[in-house]
């Protein structure tokens, strides 16, 4: 067992707001891929003292069963984490996010039960059960997502009649147990809060889907940070409150900035049913059956390129798919050699989560000063000679701002259809993440290069080198 190291109750908080002052310079860092990996180590660095103090000062005892936990946690985490590809964090966070409720909710739990035969005091029980609660609603959530995302379930929202009523009576039920237990406290309602509260969390997941998704996992994410400050309450832990604060307020404004970016209402998000009917559809999204598309080949799209004075290019999902940043950024700098200016445009939500294009940009060292937000991009557009978009569609998707039928409609875009010339390098006419179709695949100014982005990058920059 851990010798407790003696320390006064201010030393042990001055120490604690050491690693809280990590934690903040450690998301200030984040904000920019420059400083991330930095900003990480700091995270680490304030994860670790929090952690040894807690260790050593406060001796919780059961070191082997508390070791042998942080050891299979990290077995599993270390590996999955170095493993996944950049176009799966959005369910690696769900799941990693859900587990993080699941500790939140549990902690609360053994609290509770510790205190039963001796009574739990109504300000400690109302903490327990708002970690209780908000921990399984998290987790729950997040493994819908996660199942979601992963495809292990349809993607797509379920829904059925009635559903926001039997949602809507279910959180009645939460609410009603939670006060029933505060008064007068007991073993068999606060198991049954925990069913509760986890069907809850499913239940509000369910109908939420397509692009929605990651918006949502963002939101748990907050709803877990808020139930760890809960946590640090009920365990007198000045670090978990504001680590969990930190996490609740950075996920709540990350939730805030996805939705507005998308065009969405968070209410609207989670009452969900995006993408719930067929979409493809005329109505739905502007589709244009029976009109053709103009695909072309590489000799005439390089030369195009080759030939232009301004060539703005537009990453999306695509482009991290294919893995295609590199050869992107090499055909930027073969174009510059030939004294066209070129950019890349790039749309907050492209991709699968924030940032997303920003991160694969910068690891193939796209000059930061090269990349355009896109209030800045849509000034440039109509001067711009040729949008090369690379496996991006909804993000360019004129329906979003012409027609108030489609799905996305409100959802910010970028104008590449200002543009003199389009050029698509997708690989079929699947639409995009949203699964409505895109009416500029169709456009005359418009040609497509149907294949995988590397390839096709590969093959222009090889036209390019040759004009
Ligand atoms: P989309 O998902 O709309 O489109 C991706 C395109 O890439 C598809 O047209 C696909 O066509 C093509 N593609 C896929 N693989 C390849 C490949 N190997 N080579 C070439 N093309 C490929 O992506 P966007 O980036 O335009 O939009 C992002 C979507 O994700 C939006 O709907 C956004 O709302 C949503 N979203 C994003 C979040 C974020 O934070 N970034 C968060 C929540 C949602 P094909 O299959 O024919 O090749």
């Amino acid at each position: 067992m851990t010798a407790a190291i003696h320390i006064s109750a201010d030393g042990l908080t001055a120490v604690y707001l050491v690693s809280a002052a990590c934690f903040i310079l450690a998301l200030k860092a984040l904000s920019s891929p420059r400083n991330a990996r930095y900003g990480n180590l700091v995270g680490v660095a304030g994860m670790v003292v929090a952690v040894a103090l807690t260790f050593l000062v406060q001796a919780p005892g059961h070191d082997w069963v508390i070791g042998a936990g942080m050891g299979l946690g990290a077995l599993v985490a270390v590996p999955t984490a170095r493993k996944v590809p950049m176009t799966g964090i959005p369910q690696m966070v769900a799941i990693f996010n859900g587990v993080g409720g699941a500790a939140a909710a549990v902690i609360s739990l053994s609290e509770y039960l510790h205190d039963l035969p001796i009574g739990v005091p109504t300000q400690k029980g109302v903490e327990v059960l708002f970690a209780l609660v908000v921990g399984c609603l998290s987790f729950a959530g997040s493994m819908v997502a996660f199942a979601k995302l992963q495809e292990l379930m349809t993607g797509r929202p379920v829904v059925y009649a009635g559903q926001q009523v039997v949602n809507g009576l279910i959180a009645l039920a939460v609410v009603g147990l939670g006060v029933a237990i505060v008064v007068s406290p007991h073993l068999v309602p606060i198991i049954l809060l925990t069913v509760v509260a986890l069907a809850l969390g499913a239940g509000v997941v369910l109908p939420v889907g397509g692009a929605d998704t990651p918006v949502l996992i963002s939101l748990l994410n907050s709803f877990t940070g808020l139930a760890v400050a809960a946590d640090g309450f009920v365990l007198d832990n000045v670090v978990l409150v504001v680590a969990g604060t930190l996490v609740g307020a950075s996920g709540a404004l990350l939730t805030k900035m996805m939705s507005d970016a998308m065009g969405r209402s968070l209410p609207n998000i989670v009452l969900g049913g995006f993408g719930a009917a067929p979409t493809g559809t005329a109505d739905a999204g502007g589709a244009v059956e029976g009109r053709t598309v103009r695909s072309g080949d590489a000799t005439d799209i390089g030369t195009l390129l080759a030939f232009s004075r301004k060539v703005l290019i537009v990453p999306g999902y695509g482009l991290a798919v294919a893995q295609a940043q590199h050869v992107a950024v090499e055909l930027a700098r073969a174009l510059e050699a030939r004294g066209v200016e070129v950019a890349y445009a790039i749309h907050p939500v492209a991709g699968r989560m924030p940032g997303h294009m920003n991160v694969l940009l910068a690891e193939a060292d796209a000059p930061y000063e090269d990349l355009m937000e896109m209030d800045q991009a849509n000034d440039q557009f109509p001067s711009t000679d040729v949008a090369l978009v690379v496996g991006a569609n909804d993000v360019v998707n004129p329906a979003a701002r012409d027609n108030p039928g489609s799905p996305i409609y409100g959802m910010p875009i970028l104008d590449v259809d200002r543009a003199a010339n389009v050029v698509f390098l997708k690989r079929s006419m699947r639409p995009g993440f949203s699964g409505v179709d895109n009416a500029l695949l169709y456009d005359p100014k418009t040609i497509l290069l149907f294949g995988d982005a590397k390839d096709s990058l590969t093959k222009l920059l090889a036209v390019v080198k040759a004009s």
